[in-house]
């Protein structure tokens, strides 16, 4: 392999791993917002169901102030019965404290299924401060570890960024210049090809028998003729039996 392609093939190799940081350290702060978003919509739920309650109890005091009315209008009218004079007064006034009655009877059936409400509401709103205790605890520990694994990942990327810039200072200009030009250009960032049975190992387009004669011979850095990518070939493992034998 030309050493050239060698060191073209080691950039791209850091620049893979600086490119991988970067889209970690760029996806880790929308991780935390993700689960920050959960946890306050958790939060929400919790504030409503506790408003239901807060509501829920209102209703119940305001039954209770209706009941007492009813019930004192009942003995008022109790006591005004006492003096009634004609049959048709006393009827009319146990009219009107059947119909007191009812009122209290509708109020205490309200009361009742409001009460059953709010007993489930209540074990709602317990299940979920607790659970939430817990979520929080859980975001906390994992903003935590986040800071910390985006601690090691700026500081892996500047050691990264550092050997990037030496090995591109190591490489001859006009090479370094293709490479940079194809790396913005390739999505997959992959720059240099190995060439696999006479094929370019990335287009899959076959190399021309001279192109491939020129490439063996080497002394030149040669790209695809078809996805312009720098060529190379990998140098066959050594037999080291037909060594031992000569
Ligand atoms: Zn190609």
């Amino acid at each position: 392999m030309h050493p050239d392609v060698g060191k073209a093939l080691h950039l791209q190799e850091v620049d893979r791993t600086i490119s991988d940081l970067r889209g970690e350290i760029a996806s880790l702060p929308k991780h935390i917002a993700e689960i920050e978003k959960a946890l306050g919509s958790h939060l929400k739920k919790l504030e409503v169901d506790k408003a239901a309650l807060a509501a829920n109890q209102l209703d119940r005091k305001k039954l209770e102030g209706e009941g007492k009315d009813q019930q004192q209008k009942i003995s008022k009218l109790k006591d005004q019965m006492l003096g009634a004079k004609t049959n048709e007064q006393y009827r009319a006034f146990q009219k009107e404290i059947d119909f007191c009655e009812a009122a209290i009877r509708k109020c205490d059936d309200q009361g009742l299924q409001l009460m059953e409400a709010a007993e489930a509401l209540a074990q709602n709103v317990r299940a979920a401060e607790v659970s939430l205790a817990e979520e929080k605890r859980v975001v906390e520990a994992r903003k935590k570890e986040v800071a910390a694994q985006t601690a090691r990942d700026k500081t892996d990327l500047a050691r990264f960024l550092a050997e990037r810039a030496s090995i591109a200072a190591s490489i001859t200009k006009p090479l370094l210049a293709t490479y940079e030009r194809l790396h913005k250009r390739m999505p997959d960032g992959k720059v240099v090809a190995k060439v696999v049975d006479s094929s370019c190992g990335s287009c899959n387009m076959m190399i021309r028998p001279q192109y491939m004669a020129d490439l063996k011979l080497g002394p030149d850095v040669l790209a695809c003729e078809n996805c312009r990518r720098i060529l190379y070939i990998e140098a066959p493992p050594v037999d080291v039996e037909a060594q031992m034998n000569d």
